[in-house]
């Protein structure tokens, strides 16, 4: 009997790899022939298990051999994901320019196995009705991203992939303004696959690329303004952190406060020091960077273009376009005096209010995180005119949640249009904590 079984899956496996070697060539353009030919045999592997799975799903619940089964397939199809990564991760190294990730295997696997249509199935039926708040930062034209000095973690999606997405949302999804979230919270009532499109900081390209798509698509979307950059040539710490490494051109240095590093791997070394900085009090980080760029040789540009005006503001103001306060400087809230948080709020409130004489409802914190945030400025929040707060904590929003700890699903650069479906549907939180723990 189990002897059947074996031949009967290594025959299927066979039968599958000739055309899963083909495929690999339509989705992997630049593996090795070695690569290609493990991905073929990881590939049929892992439709056999998938349809076997489905059919002793089946006899699971009416026999007790299925269980048996069920976890032998279920052992198996956890060898075979280890497989792929392995094969992906060396991929990544031989091929560092190659934008096949983990992630983007994750997506592949997710899409094609079917998982993604099951659970988008089943949450039309019996999913509970929410809101996916999208968060972007940055969009990029795809040759500007190469030549990019600035931080690249804040480049959300380029332009091309933008619009791809934009058109699977005018499609699928109903695209709400926080102004009509605020009355499906009054009447309890909200539709299942309701989205709002946020952008983060105020760059300049929300306007010059993404506002020309989300007028072609009729969408409407809110931008989270840092007021004190707006009009301004002032770069963002972040960015002025990416903009010293990317230039300079010492190997090596030793920085007290920061550490020593070997500037062998830069964008790796960038994200290290935006991590050490991001938690060095407010008041010290431009005394830090200031150090750090006359340690490397390195003087910190101008901001030329990089930012909104409060012309561009006023435009989109009037087609659509809503606005949300993210204070005058960025500083994470909680690290700051009550007093000091308080009136970073309310100055970067008043100043988009006169600009553009609408009331603004919505506070965006920075940095976003759970511990970025209190119950002491939420409540001043509400006592202010605000009936919202945007955290950076990955999830959707259903009806019970706190208004003041909206949760957001972040866009990324390497969110093909698949991996970006994923997450609208709602699948992406199982797989979230795993891209994470991935980057570390
Ligand atoms: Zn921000």
């Amino acid at each position: 009997m189990i002897l059947n079984i074996i031949r009967i899956i290594v025959g299927i496996v066979f039968a599958l790899f000739l055309p899963g070697y083909l495929l690999t060539f339509i989705l992997f353009k630049k593996l090795k022939l070695l690569e290609r030919i493990c991905l073929a045999i990881g590939l049929s592997i892992f439709v056999v298990v998938f349809l076997s799975f489905y059919l002793t799903a089946i006899s699971f619940f009416s026999s007790e051999a299925g269980i048996t089964t069920m976890g032998v397939w279920l052992s198996l199809l956890i060898v075979c994901v280890l497989f792929v990564i392995i094969i992906i991760s060396k991929n990544k190294t031989s091929h560092p320019k190659d934008p096949l990730t983990i992630k983007k295997l994750f997506g592949i696997i997710i899409f094609f196995s079917g998982i993604y249509h099951l659970y988008s199935l089943i949450n039309k039926i019996i999913g509970k009705p929410k809101v996916t708040i999208l968060m972007y930062h940055r969009i990029a034209l795809a040759h500007d991203k190469q030549k990019n000095l600035l931080d690249s973690n804040v480049v959300s999606v380029s332009l091309e992939d933008f619009e791809k997405q934009m058109k699977h949302l005018s499609k699928n999804c109903n695209v709400i303004t926080f102004d009509e979230l605020l009355d499906c919270y009054k009447k309890k009532r909200l539709t299942k696959d309701s989205v709002i499109i946020t952008f983060d900081d105020g760059y300049k390209d929300n306007f010059l690329y993404a506002y020309p798509v989300l007028r072609k698509y009729k969408l409407s979307a809110t931008i989270s303004l840092t007021t004190g950059h707006i009009n301004s040539n002032k770069l963002f710490w972040w960015d002025k952190i990416a903009y010293i490494i990317h230039k300079t051109k010492i190997k090596r240095f030793t920085l007290d406060g920061l550490g020593t590093f070997s500037l062998n791997n830069k964008p790796k070394i960038i994200q290290i020091i935006q991590e050490k900085v991001k938690k060095i009090p407010e008041n010290k980080k431009n005394y830090l960077i200031a150090r750090l760029a006359k340690k490397l040789n390195v003087k910190i540009p101008l901001a030329r273009n990089l930012f909104l005006s409060w012309n561009d503001v006023r435009k989109m103001s009037n087609n659509n376009i809503s606005f949300s306060a993210h204070t005058v400087t960025h500083p994470i809230l909680t690290r700051v005096s009550l007093k000091q948080a308080k009136d970073e709020i309310m100055l970067s409130k008043k100043k988009i209010e006169r600009e553009t004489k609408k009331q603004v409802s919505v506070f965006t914190y920075p940095n976003g995180d759970r511990k970025d945030m209190s119950i002491t400025i939420n409540q001043f929040l509400e006592k202010n005119g605000f009936s919202f707060a945007l955290s950076t904590i990955y999830g959707a929003n259903d009806l019970n949640i706190d208004p003041f700890r909206l949760k957001r699903v972040s866009v990324e650069d390497d969110d093909d249009l698949r991996l970006f479906q994923i997450k609208v549907s709602g699948l992406g939180k199982f797989f979230e904590p795993v891209y994470s723990l991935l980057k570390k």
